[in-house]
C-alpha cells in the first residue's frame, strides 16, 4: 500500500509519498513560492536522484498536479499509474476540540475544519486548499486528516483552562490547544518501544525542539500538558517567537512603541526568541557557533531557552509526580549534545544523569543517559510524515 502525504503551508507543499509495506519513503519533495513567481517542485525519488522542476503554479491545485506528474514521470517517477496511491494523508494543524483522533475526511469533516480556521487563520486555510484539491484531481482517493492537536486533546481541565473570563471560553473557545502532537505521540510511543515498557506505564516529558518548540507532559502514553497554548507561540523560547511573557508587555509595548495589534504580532512572533534576544539568528548553529567566539547575547539567548525547558521539564515531572524519561526531539534536540547536556544539568534530583560519550551522538535514535539513570534521556528523530502515514493506513 502506498500513501500520499501532504503539509501544505501558505506558498508551499511539502510531500512524501511512502510505501507502508517496508515504511521505505518511495519520493519526497516540496513545491516552493505557490502564488508567486519563479515557483518550483524539489522532487527526488528513490534510485533516482533529484530534480527541480520551474513552471508556475498559481495555486495548491496546480502544485498538486505538478507533484503527480513528477511521482508519474518514467525518469524520475516513482509510480506506474495514480492507482498506486491509495490514500492521502493531510496533515492538518488545528481541529480545535472537535477531534482527539484522525478521521477519514468527508464533507462534514471539512465544515468542522472550516469552523477551526477562525483559530488557525494562517495554517488551517492552505491545509483546506491541498484537501479541496486532491478531492478535484484525485476523486475517490480516500483522504485522512492527522491534526497537531489532537494528541493533546487528553488534556484535563485544570491543564487547558486560561484564568480568563470563563465567557471567552465559551463564546471564543480560548483555551490551551496545544501543537506538535503528530510528533510528540510519534516519539512518546517509540520511546515505550526502545525502554521495552509498555507506554501506559510511563511518566514522560517530550522536548520537541525546532524552530517552532513546544514541550508535553505524556502520562501513560496520554498528553496531560503542553507548553503551546491557544496560539504556538505560548510556552518555550523558540527561534523567532518569545514564548511565555508576561501578558501586560504587550499592552505598554503598543504604548511606547506606537504598535498595533498586527505589529505586535510581528514582533512577538517573528523578531523574538533566540533572534530577539542575541541579534544573530534563530538558527541555534550560528548562536552556538558566536556564544563560542566570546559573543555574550548569543550566550545569553542559549542560557534563557535551556533555563526555559528546564523549567518545564520539572513542572511537568511534578505534575505527574513522577518522570521515567525526558525524549528530545527535532533540529535542536536530535542535533545539539551540548544543548541536551545543558538543559539537563542540574535535574540530577529527578534522576537524570547525562552520559557524555553515549549523548556524543546526532539524528539517530539513543539513549544519552548513563546505564543507572534513574531516568532514561532518549534522543528520537521524529517522522512526523510516517506518523501521519501509518494514520491513514489504519483509517482506510
Ligand atoms: P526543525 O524545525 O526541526 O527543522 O529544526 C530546525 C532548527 O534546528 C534550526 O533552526 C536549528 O536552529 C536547529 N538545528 C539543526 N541542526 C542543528 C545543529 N547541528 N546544531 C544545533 N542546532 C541545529
Amino acid at each position: 500500500m502506498k500513501i500520499l502525504v501532504l503539509n501544505c503551508g501558505s506558498s508551499s507543499l511539502k510531500y512524501q509519498l511512502i510505501n507502508m509495506e517496508d515504511e521505505s519513503v518511495l519520493a519526497k519533495g516540496i513545491a516552493e513560492r505557490i502564488g508567486i513567481d519563479h515557483s518550483f517542485v524539489k522532487h527526488e525519488s528513490e534510485g533516482n536522484g533529484k530534480v527541480v522542476i520551474e513552471e508556475a503554479m498559481k495555486d495548491h491545485k496546480d502544485a498538486i498536479r505538478l507533484v503527480l506528474e513528477a511521482l508519474l514521470d518514467e525518469n524520475h517517477g516513482a509510480i506506474k499509474t495514480m492507482d498506486e496511491i491509495r490514500a492521502v494523508g493531510h496533515r492538518v494543524v488545528h481541529a480545535g476540540e472537535m477531534f482527539s483522533g484522525s478521521v477519514v475526511i468527508n464533507q462534514e469533516v471539512i465544515d468542522a475544519l472550516e469552523e477551526c480556521s477562525a483559530l488557525a487563520p494562517l495554517h488551517n486555510p492552505p491545509n483546506l486548499m491541498g484537501i479541496y484539491a486532491c478531492q478535484e484531481i484525485l476523486p475517490g482517493t480516500p483522504m485522512v486528516g492527522v491534526f497537531d492537536t489532537a494528541f493533546h486533546q487528553t488534556m484535563p481541565a485544570d491543564s487547558y483552562t486560561y484564568a480568563l473570563p470563563y465567557e471567552y471560553y465559551e463564546k471564543y473557545k480560548i483555551r490551551r490547544y496545544g501543537f506538535h502532537g503528530t510528533s510528540h505521540k510519534y516519539v512518546a510511543l517509540k520511546a515505550a518501544e526502545i525502554l521495552g515498557k509498555p507506554v501506559e506505564e510511563l511518566k514522560m516529558v517530550t522536548c520537541h525542539l525546532g524552530n517552532g518548540a513546544s514541550i508535553a507532559a505524556v502520562d501513560g502514553g496520554k498528553s496531560i500538558d503542553t507548553s503551546m497554548g491557544f496560539t504556538p507561540l505560548e510556552g518555550l523560547v523558540m527561534g523567532t517567537r518569545c514564548g511565555d511573557i508576561d501578558p501586560a508587555i504587550t499592552t505598554f509595548l503598543m504604548e511606547k512603541e506606537n504598535l498595533n495589534y498586527k505589529e505586535l504580532n510581528n514582533v512577538m512572533n517573528k523578531k523574538s526568541g533566540v533572534l530577539g534576544i542575541s541579534g544573530v539568528s534563530s538558527d541555534f548553529r550560528d548562536i552556538e557557533e558566536e556564544a563560542e567566539k566570546g559573543n555574550e547575547r548569543a550566550q545569553l539567548a542559549l542560557d534563557v531557552y535551556h533555563k526555559r525547558v528546564k523549567k518545564y521539564i520539572g513542572a511537568y515531572a511534578a505534575e505527574m509526580g513522577g518522570l521515567d524519561a525526558v525524549v528530545f526531539t527535532a533540529g535542536l534536540g536530535e542535533n545539539s549534545k551540548t544543548s541536551r547536556a545543558e538543559m539537563c544539568k542540574g535535574l540530577e534530583f529527578l534522576g537524570i544523569k547525562i552520559d557524555d560519550q553515549k549523548n556524543d551522538v546526532r539524528g539517530k535514535e539513543a539513549i544519552v543517559s548513563t546505564d543507572d539513570s534513574r531516568t532514561k534521556v532518549l534522543l528520537i528523530p521524529t517522522n512526523e510524515e510516517l506518523a501521519i502515514a501509518r494514520e491513514t493506513r489504519s483509517l482506510v
